[in-house]
């Protein structure tokens, strides 16, 4: 059954494929855009990366990295506040200062630990998973190779590993840049629904979420910390997801698609086409209450219904039409379930 399911699915959507018409498409459907009319010359990809580019992102970046900052140096400069034996003859200030010192280096020492880790995950990667680069998988290591050139991104190796879980995910803070699908994703997700996730993590990548995480991973894995540092950086990475669902979209300019791909990844491809519209408008009605809202604070991935409504709006705000023709009713009424 699940085999059933899942042949299907990527069959009809290979007929849609010709991947020339999504580009071709998003071209146009792009040009078409006011910004589009009034910006100089811009590839596909710059245009792509400026439409789905949030500036406020970095400022929330910015806050989240002094927040951590100031609990590296909490430790230190409480103690150079209220244990004054050994600086007893240092003014306030420079007991302060002292103690700022000392939370930087803690800070430094994070960081080298966490470029450590990066690199260590991509020689397991190297080990134990397969690189598309040298595989029969050239179809997709081409198109990687265009869209990251498009995106004016360094050279993205891809890797599949195995897992039935639909999943994928970007990492590195310097070339080479590292995504990972799971095995689960090649195996339910069609072309273009793959192309998409691609992208997404391209998404990661080009905004520097990657290189920022590098900072962010061991704090957020320290246990018992993490309860803290994972929550504060919690509110960074859901817009990250945001930002990187908008290049999605803003990249192979389909709604339906972008959508399509983030149901299959959170409900799974059997229960993918079960997701109507009233099982979607329900959904969003919970999302709205504060419990809900809440609870999301603990995730570090936005609910699966805010990510499809964020799409739909972005998709609205730029002007994009659903490029199939039988998208068309969905997409009308998503908007309106949408709307809150
Ligand atoms: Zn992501």
């Amino acid at each position: 059954m699940v085999r059933k399911k899942s042949d299907s699915t990527p069959q009809q959507q290979t007929p849609t494929e010709p991947q020339a018409t999504t580009p071709a498409q998003s071209q146009s459907a792009a040009g078409s855009t006011p910004q589009a009319a009034t910006a100089p010359p811009m590839t596909k990809g710059q245009r792509a990366v400026a439409l789905a580019a949030m500036p406020s992102d970095t400022s929330v970046l910015a806050g989240t990295f002094i927040g951590l900052l100031v609990l590296t140096s909490a430790y230190f400069l409480i103690e150079a506040a209220f244990n004054v034996e050994a600086t007893s003859g240092y003014p306030m200030i420079l007991r302060m200062a002292l103690g700022l010192v000392g939370g930087i280096i803690l800070f430094a020492v994070i960081l080298a630990v966490g470029m450590i880790v990066v690199r260590m995950q991509r020689q397991m990667m190297l080990g134990n998973a397969m690189q598309v680069e040298y595989s029969d998988y050239a179809w997709l290591r081409d198109w990687a190779n265009i869209v990251a050139a498009d995106l004016e991104l360094p050279r993205v190796e891809i890797f599949v590993t195995q897992d039935p879980v639909i999943n994928a995910y970007a990492f590195g803070f310097i070339d080479p840049y590292c995504i990972v699908l799971n095995s689960g994703s090649i195996r339910y997700l069609s072309r273009d629904e793959l192309k998409t996730v691609v992208v997404h993590e391209m998404a990661h990548i080009k905004y520097r979420h990657t290189l920022a995480s590098v900072y962010l991973q061991p704090f957020i894995t320290i246990p018992v910390v993490s309860i803290v540092t994972g929550w504060i950086a919690g509110f960074w990475q859901r817009r990250c997801e945001y930002t990187a669902d908008r290049l999605a979209l803003t990249y192979m300019w389909d709604a339906e698609l972008v959508k399509n791909a983030l149901v299959k990844v959170h409900i799974g491809p059997d229960t993918a086409d079960g997701m109507n519209e009233i099982a979607r408008q329900w959904m969003q009605y919970t999302a709205e209450r504060p419990m809900n809202r809440f609870a999301q604070t603990f995730s570090n991935h936005p609910f699966l219904v805010r990510r499809l409504s964020r799409i739909d709006r972005t998709a609205q705000a730029l002007g994009m039409t659903p490029p199939v023709a039988d998208s068309q009713p969905a997409k009308t009424q998503d908007s309106s379930g949408a709307a809150s």
